[in-house]
């Protein structure tokens, strides 16, 4: 355990002493693009909303019409069997009349009948007519016959195709309700995206107005040349829950032999939340090179001083914060993590009365300036967070 604790402060402290980040600060100017960033695409989405109802309508219009065509197939049908069954009771019925006819004719040319008939005529000339009259209706009963076959035959064409037609339709409308629950799917989306962007549109609006009413110009930098933050009216713990592993201070461990800052473990690990040491504006939100996730925080104490804290390994930032924000000690800015050259899950805070990053500060300008001045703070007896907090080994309440 003990060997464990050793490791991780060799590699904490390594990685601090490797950090070769770079920040510039935010200027008012950054922000407007940002707001016009975020206007267009909301412009863009409620574009794309109204262009995809365009085509919501469309589909449901052509859902309609095809509902209104499989209507008029479906009486069309209707009318087609009707004629059908009216064609096929005409066919009986000649087949019924050629049938008697026929008999009729039968019975004409019988031996004996035909005597009868012969006697029964009036004269042959009677007889020969009537056998006439008798074959042409034969024949015309025929002929209507074939033709209503025909046209039995062509209805059931019609029939059928008109059975296609409704299928291809009802087919068609599952198509196009298909076609419409994507696009409902693609509105929604727009709208979610449209109300992203408005969320973000309206933070980074109230930044504008705020430090625009705080006098800076577009090309001011936030909180350095305009905007000065919140005065600290407290030193805080970083932590609800802490311990420390290890201060500033010169160390054999340490691969240039000194630690920049003051680790701190939580026995709730990653599900330690982390909290500005003080009131302040948040001058970057970053990552080193190692991908360790980073914070850095401006203050000013009563006495005009000028500090930055400096929170590393962060598992995940807050999504609530963003550069330029103003925090008190109950902003929660992420969560405890060992991102970056750690394997143990820790803070690393580093304070200093300086502001790191910042080109007018000859002091902490650049990461080099900043760590040589917190080895000269230390020389002088300033241990960083655990000095300035009064941060004891161990604690379970800010
Ligand atoms: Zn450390």
């Amino acid at each position: 355990m003990k060997k464990n604790i050793l490791w991780v402060m060799i590699v904490v402290s390594l990685s601090t002493l490797l950090l070769p980040i770079s920040v510039s600060a935010t200027t008012l100017q950054q922000y407007i693009d940002k707001v016009n960033q975020y206007q267009k695409e909301i412009n863009d989405a409620n574009a794309s909303i109204n262009k995809t109802e365009g085509e919501i309508a469309a589909a449901q219009n052509a859902i309609t019409a095809a509902q209104q065509e499989i209507k008029d197939i479906s009486n069309e049908i209707i009318d087609l069997k009707e004629e059908i069954e009216e064609s096929n009771k005409e066919i009986k019925k000649k087949s019924l009349e050629t049938k008697q006819l026929f008999e009729y004719y039968q019975i004409a040319q019988g031996e004996n009948t035909y005597l009868e008939y012969i006697f029964g005529a009036d004269s042959i000339t009677d007889l020969i007519y009537r056998v006439s009259v008798v074959e042409q209706l034969t024949e015309h009963n025929e002929k209507v016959t074939k033709e209503l076959e025909a046209l039995i035959e062509k209805n059931k064409k019609r029939e059928k195709s008109l059975n296609k037609k409704t299928q291809q339709l009802k087919q068609k409308q599952v198509n196009l309700k298909a076609q419409i629950k994507t696009l409902e799917g693609q509105v929604v989306e727009l709208q979610e995206g449209s109300v992203r962007a408005s969320d973000q549109l309206k933070i980074y609006q109230d930044q504008v107005n705020y430090y625009r009413k705080q006098g800076c110009k577009a090309s001011d930098r936030i909180g350095i040349d305009c905007a000065k933050e919140n005065v600290v009216a407290g030193w805080y713990r970083p932590t609800v829950r802490g311990n420390i592993s290890q201060t500033v201070g010169w160390s054999e461990i340490n691969i240039d032999g000194f630690h920049y800052g003051t680790d701190i473990w939580s026995s709730k690990g990653t599900g330690e939340k982390i909290y500005p040491i003080a009131s302040g504006t948040i001058s970057a939100i970053t990552t080193d090179i190692y991908g360790a996730l980073i914070v850095i925080i401006y203050h000013t104490d009563m006495n005009g001083k000028k500090w930055t804290s400096f929170y590393c390994h962060l598992s995940s930032y807050s999504p609530n914060i963003y550069v330029g924000m103003k925090v008190t000690p109950n902003t929660y800015i992420g969560y405890m993590g060992h991102t970056g050259y750690a394997f143990g899950t820790h803070l690393h805070l580093e304070v200093a009365d300086c502001r790191l990053y910042d080109a007018t500060d000859k002091n902490c300008s650049t990461w080099g300036k900043w760590t040589k001045y917190i080895k000269k703070k230390f020389n002088n007896g300033f241990l960083g967070a655990k000095t300035l907090i009064k941060l004891p080994n161990s604690w379970s309440r800010r």
